[in-house]
């Protein structure tokens, strides 16, 4: 039995909302990964099936690696189709926010929704969701948005209208968020909604194919050498750091979502329980973090890189150049570590006589 977890007075008032509306825009973060992609057009294609004209607007490109995901040519990029998109949340009388929680996540995307007199939906499994909402359904303790969005129908008695194409969607974010069904998959309920989505009987396997293991020759090549030559290990704080610069990203022709699942690699070493990779992007340096059990890289990221996210899978963007970056990492161990060894097994291996 799949619980009604979400109060029936919040989903009553989003049925009020939905039935005064017809043009509907649905957005997710920036750089949008499977949960923001499956969630948003999982929900467009059922809106648009109950005669809502219903649009993806992101604020930016999906990755070429999330292009199978049904639905996703249809997305209006804002940083593509400007016009458009201004266009359409303009007319927007309602904003669906997904799989974020703070206006900053949708870069430019924020300042045209701030006006707006549109309601704004949140749905979203973030941590602290900002109180710029209208209506809020925010479940940290949700494995993914894709699930909270199964949910929403589920409790609307909209199922019906969850068909294969939408269930393919919402089954990449399933997947995905939970990296292959290892972790924040803990709630038997979780399993009962992949039952339901199931039954909607798409192509599994190719789906998982896709989301879980395609990667370009550039991108296990760049990851192949990220493995052997960047990973440094620092046994004493049971932490690993992965750092490329933007001549090595070059080297291997990185586009994006080629370091995707790279972060999480050193937590198959069984001494390694968080994980940090560095990325020099054009404008910033990213930060991803990973870790195991109760440390929270959320924390991590929040006081120390200007981000957030889950306790276990979290993110940043660094202003500031490589270096500093690196040296933000060192700090991190410092202050979580005060009087360990900060230095790497690399570090050692360096230091040793020839
Ligand atoms: P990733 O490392 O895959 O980019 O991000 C992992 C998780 O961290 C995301 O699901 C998101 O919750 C969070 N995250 C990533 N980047 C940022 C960021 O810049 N700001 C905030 N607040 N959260 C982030
Ligand atoms: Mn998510």
């Amino acid at each position: 039995m799949i619980s009604p977890i979400i109060d029936e007075n919040t989903i009553n008032r989003l049925r009020a909302l939905l039935n005064g509306v017809q043009h509907i825009v649905i957005t997710c973060h920036k750089s949008p990964d499977g949960d923001a992609l499956g969630s948003t057009l999982a929900l467009c294609h059922v809106l648009r099936r109950l005669g809502k004209d219903a649009t993806v607007v992101t604020p930016d490109m999906a990755p070429k690696a999330l292009e199978f995901i049904p639905g996703v040519r249809d997305l209006v990029v804002f940083i593509k189709h400007e016009l458009r998109a201004r266009h359409l949340l303009s007319e927007a009388q309602l904003i669906f926010c997904l799989d974020f929680n703070a206006m900053q996540r949708i870069d430019r995307l924020a300042e045209l929704i701030a006006p707006l007199k549109a309601k704004r939906v949140l749905i979203d499994h973030h941590l602290e969701p900002e109180d710029v909402f209208d209506l809020v359904v925010s479940f940290p303790e949700a494995s993914s948005t894709c699930e909270l969005v199964f949910r929403v129908l589920m409790q609307m008695g909209l199922l019906r209208f969850l068909d294969r194409q939408a269930a393919s969607c919402l089954y990449v974010g399933l997947l995905t968020d939970t990296g292959g069904f290892a972790y924040s998959c803990d709630n038997p309920e979780f399993y009962e909604i992949m039952a339901s989505v199931m039954r909607r009987r798409f192509d599994r396997i190719a789906l998982y194919n896709r989301a879980m293991n395609t990667f370009s020759a550039d991108s296990l090549r760049l990851q192949g050498y990220a493995m052997s030559e960047k990973m440094q290990l620092f046994p004493e704080q049971g932490a690993a750091l992965i750092v490329l610069g933007k001549e090595e990203l070059e080297r291997y022709n990185y586009s994006k979502g080629d370091t995707e699942t790279l972060v999480n690699k050193p937590l198959a070493i069984p001494e390694v329980y968080w994980s940090v990779f560095l990325r020099e992007d054009a404008d910033r340096i990213k930060v991803s973090c990973r870790s195991q059990g109760d440390f929270s890289v959320s924390d991590i990221c929040a006081r120390y890189f200007n981000g957030g996210g889950h306790k276990n899978a979290a993110g940043g963007d660094f202003t500031g150049t490589l270096d500093e970056a690196v040296a933000m990492f060192h700090q991190v161990l410092t202050d979580l570590f005060p009087g360990d060894d900060q230095s790497s097994t690399t570090d050692q291996q360096e230091q040793q006589p020839q």
